[in-house]
């Protein structure tokens, strides 16, 4: 197998440093010199606070425990979202999309041959945290921790200080061999589409034979200097601005994101350790910062403005390519669709680690990055697909947004086979494979988000009084059950043990 021998990453965002660690965790044998060049003026975007489960998977391979890093991070545990807000219409005020875990295997049949059932027109429980262990630990405050004498998996993803988090992996890539320079790259040599070279301010010029943009939106590489295109989402995804705003922290340490639905679109609100993320992800075709920041002061009680507030922009959509020729485009500067599932760094994440499996089947071929570039492409294109369908299906009709959200017609042909199926009482999982769709949001994560909107037709008029496996099989019973062998949330963090580097492989 062959590596490239020096990777040169600009830019020492979350991105940056997670690449940084994947590349000399597992070409660590190949002795690949790794490079992070980071300015020392152009700061971080600073948010990013939540993650999918993919994120454990991610230590797990960088050979980092939870007590390793939490404690550094005011990290917390999350079991999933929960959605206030988002289809009143239909009688769901709110509603959770959990992560799933093993022992959902018991639960998942009845609560998706409950969803057919609906679709029918018949009156059964469909509401997607009933039927899943993550929704009732949500609930309870628990933690998703399995004790030894449950001997079950369950899938959880974190919260975390995204400061602390840069932070931590660079002090982690830095001892395990990156060479970090805090310098700002201010030229980019290219050979006949090839990165020979960048310049520094401080550093002189930098050879590398490859190079990993994780500039953020700058896309100083890949897009300013390679000429890549970049694709916009906004016709399907109309936000393009954002407003967060610290909060105190909440001793009651809830274990999930809380996403509330706003007038030009929606609101984060994330738990951890230290204090509360709050932040308002709107359309500024819609509202304007101040009004955006006035309507989430109100929101999170903070009128008389204790904290202060970070107005953001966010380019919405994707390169053309994620890697062109000897460079690859990581992180923001890779593309971004807007923080509703918290895919970003899931993102990241699956495009370092298939950028090295091709790179370890067939190097520089042109064939393996081709492939590359249409999985990524694909990847990002279904992320979207499942956010645009929380814009389309809403039930708002409290201000234009949410009208023109739901009227907006750009939809995948993907996206619109799935309404359909839907729509025809047909089932999902046949159609994704259909499809052959490969995606982090699979039959389970479709149906919670379609049953938590309550996309149903209206009822039969005429009711069995029996039939809902909610009620027959006794799910409440067993996940209540299955949730008493966790502990609360709160208590499992003060407890947990505050380690660091010195204690790591
Ligand atoms: P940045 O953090 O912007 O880092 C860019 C780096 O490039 C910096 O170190 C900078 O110094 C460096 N740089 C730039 N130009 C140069 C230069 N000329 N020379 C040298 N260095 C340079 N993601 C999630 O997974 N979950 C979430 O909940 C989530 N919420 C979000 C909410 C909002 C409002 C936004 C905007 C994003 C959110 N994200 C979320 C995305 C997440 O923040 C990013 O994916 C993540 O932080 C990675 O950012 P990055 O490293 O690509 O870019």
């Amino acid at each position: 197998m062959t590596t490239p021998r020096h990777i040169v990453i600009v830019g020492g965002g979350t991105a940056g440093w997670m690449a940084a660690n994947l590349f000399v965790r597992r070409w660590q044998a190949d002795a690949v010199k790794v490079t992070l060049l980071e300015s020392p003026t152009i700061g971080t975007i600073g948010v990013g606070e939540g993650s999918t489960p993919t994120l454990k998977r991610f230590f797990e391979l960088i050979g980092v425990d939870d007590a390793d890093w939490m404690p550094h991070c005011a990290a917390t545990y999350k079991v999933g979202i929960r959605f206030d807000g988002w289809s009143p219409a239909s009688g769901r005020a709110s509603y959770r999309h959990p992560f799933f875990s093993q022992p959902d295997s018991f639960t998942t049949n009845d609560f998706l041959t409950n969803c057919r059932t609906r679709r029918l027109g018949l009156d059964v429980n469909t509401q997607p945290d009933d039927f899943f262990l993550n929704g009732q630990l949500a609930r309870q405050h628990r933690a998703p921790l399995t004790p030894e004498n449950f001997p079950f998996d369950v899938d959880y993803g974190y919260h975390f200080d995204a400061l602390l988090l840069g932070r931590f992996l660079a002090e982690l890539g830095t001892s395990r061999g990156v060479r970090h320079i805090a310098t700002r790259v201010t030229d980019v040599h290219i050979t006949d589409g090839t990165i020979d070279a960048v310049t520094t301010v401080d550093a002189g010029r930098i050879d590398g034979d490859f190079f990993v943009d994780c500039t953020g939106f700058a896309g100083l590489l890949i897009q300013k200097s390679l000429g890549v295109p970049f694709k916009s989402f906004k016709n399907n995804l109309f936000n393009d601005a954002a407003v967060a705003l610290p909060g105190p922290a909440n001793d009651e340490l809830p274990c999930e994101t809380v996403s509330v639905a706003m007038s030009a679109g929606w609101c984060w609100h994330i738990p951890l350790t230290s204090r509360f993320g709050n932040g308002y992800v709107y359309s500024s075709d819609f509202i304007d910062a101040d009004a955006a920041e006035t309507e989430l002061r109100r929101l999170v009680g903070d009128l008389d403005g204790c904290f202060d507030a970070r107005h953001l922009k966010m380019r919405v959509g994707q390169l053309d390519r994620h890697w062109d020729n000897n460079c690859l485009a990581v992180g923001l500067a890779q593309g971004f669709i807007e923080p509703l599932e918290a895919t970003a760094l899931l993102l990241v994440q699956v495009s370092v680690e298939l950028f090295m499996d091709a790179w370890e089947q067939a190097g520089f071929a042109a064939d393996g990055r081709k492939a590359f570039n249409a999985t990524i492409t694909d990847r990002f294109e279904r992320v979207r697909d499942y956010i645009v369908a929380h814009y389309k299906l809403n039930t708002r009709s409290d201000s234009e947004y949410w009208v023109a959200a739901r009227d907006n017609n750009a939809l995948s042909d993907s996206l619109r086979h799935m309404f359909d199926v839907w729509y025809r009482r047909e089932d999902l999982s046949v159609e994704i494979q259909r499809q052959q769709l490969k995606s982090h949001f699979d039959t389970r994560s479709w149906h919670c988000l379609l049953a938590g909107y309550g996309t149903f037709p209206a009822l039969a008029e005429n009711q069995p009084n029996r039939g809902d496996l909610f009620v027959d099989k006794g799910v409440e019973n067993f996940l209540a059950g299955c949730a008493l062998n966790f502990e609360s949330h709160a208590a499992t963090l003060r407890a947990q043990p505050q380690r660091g580097l010195a204690s790591m492989a």
